[in-house]
């Protein structure tokens, strides 16, 4: 599928509106010009015009892009980490202007609907995914899709409702939430616990047919969960992977 834009454009976008989608991580809407086009997965690049405070990182992030390009915004959702980018990116005023460039990246939904679609995301690693599950659900696409979404409790997962709610939408589509620290959560959690394993890929994956499995998140995820996924059999071209480098 192309992207439809030339890789590098740069536009500036004003902030129009901030979310807080789990404890701790915010999504934040963007402008987004006619011009911009995107594929499901990709991301870009934010330059903070003239904040307010800096430091030795800088003023430019990648995130993915975590809405769907049939919405009127372009969406970053981030981690509220106690950094310069991430202070400004919190307290600026509407109406504040950033630098974006892209769309970048080559993480985006095979075309062999034949195939399923395995997704593993842990904590903010869901950015990518909840693009391409939004995406899949308004085109109705025919893909088989499970998402496996690792989180320490309830109350850290950006989007669980709306990723719980999505099956509603999408009948092809299955949720499989985890939690690794249910002792230290106040609500309660009817899914899975623990790390995401082969067992548990096994128990839920008993009707995928051939699947092609996607990684997103902070690098050390990635590398534990392409490592399982490895020792589990599968093969390496059956993986695609996308490293939040910086975490
Ligand atoms: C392709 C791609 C897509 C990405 N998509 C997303 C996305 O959708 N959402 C997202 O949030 N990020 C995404 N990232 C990562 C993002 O670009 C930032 O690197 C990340 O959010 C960290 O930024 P920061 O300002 O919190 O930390 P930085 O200031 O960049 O941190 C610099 C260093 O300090 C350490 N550090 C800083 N604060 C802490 C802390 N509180 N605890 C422990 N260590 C700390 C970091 O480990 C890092 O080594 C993506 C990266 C890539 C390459």
């Amino acid at each position: 599928m192309s992207t439809g834009a030339a890789e590098g454009a740069n536009f500036l976008a004003k902030l129009k509106r901030r979310d807080l989608v789990a404890d701790g991580s915010m999504a934040f809407h963007f402008e987004k010009p006619a011009s911009f086009v995107f594929t499901p997965g990709q991301f870009i690049n934010m330059d903070l015009l003239s904040p307010a405070e800096t430091d030795a990182e800088g003023d430019m992030r990648a995130f993915s892009v975590s809405s769907a390009p049939y919405e009127d915004t372009i969406v970053v959702t981030t981690r509220l980490r106690d950094t310069a980018f991430k202070r400004v990116l919190k307290t600026m005023p509407l109406e504040t202007e950033v630098k974006i460039e892209g769309p970048f990246g080559d993480l985006r939904l095979h075309n062999d609907a034949k195939r399923a679609a395995v997704l593993l995301a842990g904590g903010i690693g869901i950015t990518p995914f909840h693009s391409i599950l939004l995406d899949a659900a308004k085109r109705k696409l025919p893909h088989h899709i499970f998402l496996f979404f690792s989180n320490n409790r309830p109350e850290d997962a950006p989007f669980l409702d709306e990723l719980q709610l999505l099956e509603k939408r999408n009948a092809n589509y299955k949720f499989i939430g985890t939690m690794t620290k249910m002792e230290e959560s106040k609500t309660s959690w009817q899914g899975e616990r623990g790390f995401i394993n082969k067992e548990m890929l096994d128990k839920h994956l008993k009707n995928a047919s051939s699947p092609i499995y996607y990684i997103a998140g902070p690098p050390g995820m990635v590398k534990a969960l392409h490592a399982m996924l490895q020792a589990a059999g599968i093969d390496d071209d059956d993986i695609r992977t996308e490293e939040f480098t910086g975490y």
